[in-house]
């Protein structure tokens, strides 16, 4: 078997986000956008009710919440992202949703980072598939066409305003893997550059790097698209000049970094992560690390793998002075290294993807502790 057999998505027509609004204010087309599904679909009209995702950080921001135009139909559920999403607490959310009578709202809205929009994502599927989330984690599972859904990203990096996917951890199985289907892309998206301007410094650039990092894994790959390498060379261009910039947080940085997330989305959608993502979601399940900023400890271990961006990464971290934490596997038991050896290898794509389906003759059990321990 060759590895573009392994990696063969069986997609070949690629689902984007239908239509977008971009620019700084273009949050107030939120209630233009509404209205306009609203009257378009004149049998909806007896479904009104709107539910709101939205990033705790913005709970007492009653500026930006009057922005959304709530009715008394409408609810807002403030999400709590210092633990990412698992599929335990999106069941939670249908459970509540469905008690307060919400399974067949008008539109679903998530504004926040990764997190909020994903579980904006993973509802909007669940409402309208039986079961639960850990039922539609992986690929093309889910059967019926989700609520329409709206996303407005306030942190950017990820790139979830524009992916088919919705990242979750499952709960029993530790298995961190999202609903991959075109059902979780979103219907509409807002990206409004004023949005990110109170992300603290140090997340702004974790998140921010997650763009470089699916990128660099994507151009480094076998699996190749001409379309995500164009996508790709462009995240990159914008990335480099937003962090090795003075000002990485400059109204015209929070612009070309809004930009480079969605087409860093864009890219990974018809490509794949490569090393790092791997490594990285083991740190996740493991020590329960945050994706961002475990892909940036993971760049510690890299300098074999992608070398050139390995040293313009440093770089920003120098440039931007942001703390990397260093030193976090050096002393863990050896049941913890086990598990970060299983939670490591079992991503079989991104690893031949970058590596061929013979990586496991590289990455050794004795050659993964020794990376884990460069972290
Ligand atoms: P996040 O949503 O986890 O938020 C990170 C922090 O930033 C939180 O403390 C949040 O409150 C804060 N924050 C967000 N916006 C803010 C603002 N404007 N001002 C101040 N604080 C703000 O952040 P993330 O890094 O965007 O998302 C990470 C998640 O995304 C992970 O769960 C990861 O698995 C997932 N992910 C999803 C995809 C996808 O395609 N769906 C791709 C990559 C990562
Ligand atoms: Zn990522």
């Amino acid at each position: 078997m060759n590895n573009i057999r392994i990696l063969d998505t069986g997609i070949n027509l690629v689902k984007n986000v239908k239509t977008y609004n971009f620019g700084i204010n273009s949050i107030n087309n939120l209630k233009s956008v509404l209205e306009k599904r609203k009257n378009e679909n004149s049998y909806l009209a007896h479904q009104e009710k709107i539910i709101f995702f939205i990033d705790n950080f913005f709970e007492n921001d009653n500026d930006l919440l009057s922005k959304l135009n709530k009715s008394n139909k409408d609810i807002f559920i403030f999400v709590d992202t210092k633990e990412e999403p698992s599929t335990s607490k999106v069941d939670l959310f249908k459970k509540l949703l469905i008690k307060k009578d919400f399974q067949n709202p008008l539109a679903i809205v998530g504004l926040g980072g990764g997190s909020t929009m994903d579980y904006a994502k993973a509802i909007a599927n669940l409402l309208t598939n039986a079961g639960n989330a850990s039922d539609y984690q992986g690929w093309d599972l889910v059967k019926n066409p989700a609520i329409y859904k709206i996303g407005i990203p306030t942190i950017s990096g990820t790139g979830a305003e524009a992916t088919r996917t919705c990242v979750m951890t499952n709960s029993e199985t530790g298995l961190k893997l999202g609903m991959n289907s075109d059902f979780t892309v979103f219907d509409h998206i807002i990206m409004d550059p004023n949005l990110s301007k109170s992300v603290p410094s140090e997340q702004y650039f974790y998140t921010g790097m997650d763009a470089f990092i699916h990128c660099i894994e994507s151009l480094n790959g076998s699996y190749r698209s001409s379309i995500a390498d164009a996508y790709s060379r462009e995240t990159l261009r914008l990335c480099n000049e937003v962090f090795l910039s003075d000002d990485m947080k400059s109204d015209i940085n929070r612009e070309k970094l809004m930009v480079a997330s969605y087409l860093g989305g864009c890219a990974i959608a018809s490509s794949y992560v490569g090393v790092v993502h791997p490594f990285s979601a083991a740190l996740s399940v493991v020590l329960k690390i945050h994706h961002c900023l475990a892909n940036c400890i993971v760049m510690r271990g890299m300098e074999e793998f992608y070398s050139d961006h390995y040293k313009i990464f440093w770089d920003m971290v120098s440039i931007q002075n942001v703390n990397i934490p260093k030193g976090i596997c050096e002393k863990l038991t050896d049941k913890q290294y086990g598990e970060l050896i299983d939670s490591t290898v079992i991503h079989e794509k991104p690893l031949t993807n970058a590596l061929g389906i013979g990586f496991r003759k590289k990455l050794t059990d004795k050659k993964i502790i020794e990376i884990f321990k460069k972290m």
